[in-house]
């Protein structure tokens, strides 16, 4: 998605008073806004707020204006923010992600600087001091006032702290204040994050060293690269980047780190946090907006040299970032799926190319996205191929469900029953592994074996029974079993149909009564703390037994862990997704991985329907290139991404004929794009046709790799905007066919 085009090339980079200033601001509206400079000028890249209709609204100074013909009367920038500018880097990579990935500027510039924090209103507050007059009769809480202000000396104290601390209300303050018995003084608040603490790895192999050195130079060339570093779990890749981002601190640039959001709350982030010791933030979506503020002005003026985030993290306003890594590169959590859609990988890489950083993507098993660009050699490749310590790759075998004979109503073959009670005699642990939450994933009527579905959505309902009852996974809905069915009008019970995860746990109290076991599912932990005190249980061995969904699969260590056992993977392995074989073998890799990572070596077993297919082979030997070969020659086939452009349009309202009108309307309007050899695909139900109560209808372009299909679509949807009450989703680069 990189092309070399930078944006600006201004040499003015100053605005005198009374010239025009082209202005971004963080409204919704026209993308651009043309205002005269204030007395005093304004720099490219200043914070600013302007008039918009009736309100002050925070924007940009985005370039001078010209060149741009405005045919009103233009308003005046009514304030300069005090804060560092906006850097041009900054500014060319929200533009072009915009452009990319089609929604406003307005948005992006939003994602960038967060205007509901108030950005520059707390760089000052009031701090209390013991006043000029002398104390006369005090009652008795307002001695405390005065009691905590004598014992803290000259450590300021601001409102709520002296509060809280001398526990009074505000009126006591206000008191004290008006008698001159204390006294506030204006202070700005410094947001500085301590030092950051530097240290290079001591127990790195020589082979690990080399790839150390090497990414520590690239670092210091302090230019644009992005780099794979492949290694399989538990080779050391962490330690390997943390030097390059000890090298990043040491040069006083900054860095930013990305991980999939659970993976924030893992062992595998307590890591940095351990070599680094102080001076970083993270940042994702429980974070407080306090800290987010104070986060935000110390990345701006570049004071913060670290950052641990979420896929979010990617629009921050950093102010001389020299490195960016993104940690299991290939989770398809980063694309985000909700509200403004784009990939938090693609923007790491293209924010990293803006700012002349050093990218390194990290996996075990990268995505095929980076993997093609390695071949092409857009990225470089380095792996890491052995485990670090004395640890050894799982040694894999299949169950072949044809022909092992398992009880009725059973999910658990004999073989893996037997693993397990060798493993529980040798007191080390098991995982069963089973991606689907709920105890029956499936209900059908017995009576005209329809399945139970959700009213809102077009989903099938599960049965859970940690909350006894049926529960919607698209709409989150709950609901009872209905006595009578909703399709036949009968009074009937229903069929369950596979087991989920409550199921198989079910299963295993029964096979092992005596064991240990604990269940993780997203479902089952109440808090990021409970979930951090399941992991330490796990990690003492106190636990013989783990049964989890892909929860389990992210970055922990289980050092006591050495068999894992896979339920059932056959139907996701079977998806009509394009990327389904590849998802599966990530997802398998990445939870076979967890076991024998340390002293105790590891065993695995994958029961399947489908032993001969090129995922399950794959996952037996240790060679993936075939298969990764495989994958592209299919999406090279499909001229899907990365071999082709896609965008998905899907309409929605809450009457089917309402989303599909409007649907065909738009393609209508992109039938013309043919010419460019876009195919389009659609209007149809989209493969999920209702959600929320809102029905849905997709269209699918498809174009070649050599149309720029985004400023074509653009035209036509700001042409086209959708009416009231239907909405309008662009997905470029889509993931999910839903
Ligand atoms: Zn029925
Ligand atoms: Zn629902």
């Amino acid at each position: 998605m990189l092309d070399k085009k930078s944006f600006q090339h201004s040499s003015t980079l100053f605005l005198e008073e009374g010239d025009t200033a082209t202005v971004v601001t963080t409204q919704r509206g026209p993308e651009f806004l043309h205002y005269l400079v204030p007395k005093g000028g304004v720099t490219l890249g200043a914070i600013v707020n302007v008039p918009v209709k009736s309100k002050i609204v925070l924007g940009v100074v985005w370039s001078n204006g010209q060149s741009l013909k405005t045919s009103y009367k233009k308003k005046r920038i009514s304030k300069v923010l005090d804060l560092p500018s906006l850097k041009i880097e900054v500014r060319n990579f929200l533009q072009k992600s915009s452009e990319y990935y089609l929604f406003p500027l307005n948005t992006a510039l939003r994602l960038c600087l967060n205007p509901n924090l108030n950005l520059e209103k707390s760089y000052s507050k009031y701090i209390y001091q013991i006043g000029p007059e002398k104390v006369v009769r005090l009652t008795s809480q307002r001695k405390r006032v005065l009691d905590v202000l004598s014992s803290i000396r000259d450590e300021p104290i601001d409102k709520l702290e002296l509060k809280t601390e001398s526990n009074v209300s505000d009126s006591v303050i206000r008191d004290l204040e008006k008698k001159r018995l204390l006294t506030k003084t204006l202070v700005p608040i410094k947001y500085n994050f301590p030092t950051v603490q530097v240290t290079f790895s001591t127990t790195l192999s020589k082979f690990q060293k080399k790839i150390s050195n090497e990414l520590r130079s690239k670092v210091k060339s302090k230019s644009y690269s992005t780099t794979m570093l492949k290694g399989v779990t538990g080779s050391g890749k962490t330690e390997v980047y943390m030097d390059a981002i000890a090298e990043a601190i040491l040069l006083g640039q900054q860095v930013l780190v990305v991980f999939p959001e659970i993976s924030l709350s893992t062992t595998f982030v307590e890591r940095l946090r351990k070599r680094f010791k102080s001076g970083f933030a993270e940042w994702h979506s429980s974070i407080s907006k306090k800290e987010k503020k104070r986060i935000l002005n110390s990345v701006l003026d570049g004071s913060l040299k670290l950052v641990f985030g979420a896929r979010s993290a990617v629009f921050l306003p950093f102010h001389n970032l020299g490195l960016v890594i993104v940690d299991e590169e290939h989770d398809s959590s980063y694309k985000q799926e909700e509200g403004i859609r784009y990939h938090g990988r693609d923007m790491a890489v293209l924010k990293g190319f803006y700012s002349q950083a050093t990218v390194i993507l990290v996996s075990a098993t990268p995505s095929l996205e980076t993997w093609v660009n390695v071949l092409e050699r857009k990225y470089e490749g380095k792996s890491l191929p052995e485990r670090f310590g004395n640890a050894s790759l799982p040694k894999i075998s299949l169950v072949d469900l044809r022909t092992s004979d398992r009880e009725r109503n059973r999910w658990i073959s004999k073989e893996i029953v037997e693993k397990i009670s060798s493993k529980i005699k040798k007191k080390q642990q098991s995982l069963l592994f089973l991606n689907r939450r709920g105890y029956t994933p499936v209900l059908v009527c017995e009576s005209c074996f329809q399945m139970l579905k959700c009213y809102n959505c077009d989903a099938k309902l599960v049965e859970h029974k940690l909350f006894s009852a049926l529960l919607c996974h698209l709409c989150g809905a709950r609901y009872q079993s209905p006595k009578i069915c909703p399709s036949c009008r009968n009074e009937c019970s229903y069929i369950p149909i596979g087991p989920g995860i409550e199921k198989i746990e079910e299963e295993t109290r029964s096979l092992f009564p005596d064991a240990r076991i604990e269940l993780l599912s997203s479902d089952h932990y109440r808090s990021l703390e409970h979930l951090k005190e399941c992991f330490r249980r796990i990690t003492c061995g106190e636990i013989d037994i783990i049964i989890g969904t892909q929860l389990i699969s992210k970055g922990h260590n289980f050092p006591f862990l050495s068999f894992v056992g896979v339920i059932d993977v056959d139907l996701a392995l079977k998806g009509d997704d394009i990327r389904a074989g590849e998802n599966t073998f990530q997802l398998l890799r990445q939870v076979i991985g967890r076991a024998g990572r340390f002293e105790i070596s590891g065993e695995a077993c994958i029961q399947t329907y489908f032993p001969e297919d090129p995922v399950m082979k794959t996952l037996c030997s240790d060679d993936d290139e075939e298969f990764m070969t495989s994958q592209k020659n299919l999406r090279e086939n499909a001229r899907v991404p990365p071999f082709g452009r896609m965008v998905a349009l899907v309409v929605s309202s809450s009457t089917h004929e309402a989303a599909m009108n409007f649907a065909k309307d738009l393609t209508k309007e992109i039938l013309p794009l043919q010419k460019y050899d876009v195919e389009i695909y659609g209007p149809a139900d989209a493969r999920i046709s209702k959600i929320r109560k809102k029905y849905r209808v997709r269209i699918l372009l498809k174009a070649p790799k050599t149309v720029s299909i985004q400023p074509l679509l653009k035209n036509i949807l700001e042409k086209r905007k959708p009416p009231k009450a239907i909405y309008l989703t662009i997905d470029v680069d889509p993931i999910n066919f839903y």
